[in-house]
């Protein structure tokens, strides 16, 4: 495309302290967010004729961390399509050449809030188990992609206020280096396994934790491990669960295993202390049943041993949950991804560059020629769309509105879908 159309199709816009420049097709852009990466703000796309929200990557190649997880969730983005995973609906940059290349706009389904702003809110058991069913069908999608997240935490899970939830990223790499001897530097762990905060192996149901430490905070209205770095978080999870058995400990390494063993001991508490009646509805005998129900979801999920506590496939069948069980939603087949060395890729700055920008232009050289995930553009683009549109959902004009639009809609008239 000559440099002049380019130039034309975008403009620019100054929203917090940062300026976006992007395709005139979006427009209305008010910030809804932010994260590790950039600002995260909501627009209406004129095209497709709906809300979306776009995320600014400021330089995203400008260091090693930033840009393994740019090209990680570009890649993964580009490959996974399920409807509790963030759907990706458009990528692009306005620079024009690779040496002027500074940022990539990542623009995707507009949700209503994220989960820090639902934990707030009093939630029937009918919604709290609505949204976790949901969290473990989009988990179990990334596993059968192979992907383990380790990472899932409130600000990364988005909802509707029709009560339908996506997952908006995909964790940490299998090479990135976690555990308890790491420098600490600023990043929620509050849901991070003790197989992650030890820096031991792991195994899908690594992800269950963080569910359950999610589940705990929506039933208890606060964080249930607050630990101010890894050891802090440590000493939170055994003062309430109770010091593992030496079966566990002869799993550490011999340092950390000295450093676990040499903590005061402590006999935890059990789950009916833990999470007591009066956090559940319980005001009919159906939502006594429920509370006892969650409390055991609960009990199998916080497990300090990885061997001993329920997989992502269990968690799914437990009466807690399986009352929501669609098989084309928890067995939907798995994405091909295509890149197979994705988190071992190690690059100078020049080649992260490099290789983000292409993927960037891959995606527009796929859009152009009319090519979505094998599908022409416009079908893709219009199933995709409609897969997501509830009868409930309503369009937003600020960030306020949907909060508040959120809590009416969950607490009081919104019914998650029947089962
Ligand atoms: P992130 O940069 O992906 O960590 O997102 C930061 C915040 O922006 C999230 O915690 C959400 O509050 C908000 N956000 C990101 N993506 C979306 C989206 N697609 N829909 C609604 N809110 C979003």
């Amino acid at each position: 495309m000559n440099r002049n159309k380019r130039e034309k199709e975008y403009y620019s816009i100054d929203v917090g302290d940062s300026t976006f420049m992007v395709l005139k097709r979006y427009q209305n852009l008010r910030p809804i967010g932010s994260g590790a990466q950039g600002i995260v703000c909501s627009a209406y796309d004129h095209i497709l004729e709906r809300n979306v929200a776009i995320k600014k990557l400021s330089r995203p190649f400008q260091n090693q961390t930033h840009a393994k997880r740019a090209y990680r969730e570009l890649v993964l983005m580009k490959c996974v399509n399920h409807k509790n995973i963030i759907g990706l609906l458009n990528v692009f940059t306005p620079q024009k050449t690779l040496e002027e290349f500074q940022d990539v706009y990542l623009v995707m389904e507009l949700m209503d809030a994220n989960l820090c702003q639902v934990i707030q809110m009093e939630l029937d058991h009918e919604r709290l188990s609505y949204l976790l069913y949901q969290m473990l069908c989009g988990i179990k999608h990334l596993h059968a992609a192979g992907i383990i997240h380790r990472d899932l935490k409130p600000s990364n899970i988005v909802v509707k206020s029709d009560c339908t939830l996506k997952i908006l990223d995909f964790g940490l790499a299998r090479t990135a280096a976690t555990g308890l001897l790491m420098t600490p530097y600023v990043v929620t762990r509050y849901y991070r396994a003790p197989e992650v905060i030890l820096g031991m192996g792991y195994q899908a149901n690594v992800d269950v934790w963080s569910v359950g430490c999610i589940m705990a905070e929506m039933v208890r209205g606060s964080v249930l491990f607050p630990g101010t770095d890894h050891i802090d978080q440590w000493n939170k999870v055994i003062e309430q669960l109770g010091t593992p058995s030496q079966e566990f400990l002869m799993k550490l390494n011999q340092s950390v295993r000295t450093y676990v063993e040499n903590r005061p001991r402590y006999a935890g508490y059990s789950f009916e202390k833990l999470f007591p009646d009066v956090l559940f509805p319980a005001d009919s005998e159906h939502n006594k049943l429920k509370a006892s129900q969650a409390r055991d979801l609960l009990s199998k999920m916080l497990v300090i041993d990885a061997s001993k506590r329920i997989s992502v496939d269990e968690a799914l069948q437990h009466a807690y949950i399986n009352v929501w069980y669609d098989p084309s939603e928890v067995e939907a087949p798995p994405p091909a991804i295509t890149d197979k060395q994705l988190d071992e890729r190690e690059h100078t700055v020049e080649e992260w560059k490099e290789l983000i920008y292409k993927e960037v232009l891959d995606w527009e050289e796929r859009t152009k020629n009319g090519i979505i995930r094998g599908q022409p553009a416009s079908i893709g683009a219009v199933v995709r769309d409609g897969a997501h549109q509830h009868p409930l959902s309503t369009s937003y004009s600020s960030c306020n509105d949907i909060t508040s639009s959120m809590s009416s809609a969950l607490t009081l008239t919104g019914r998650p879908p029947e089962a």
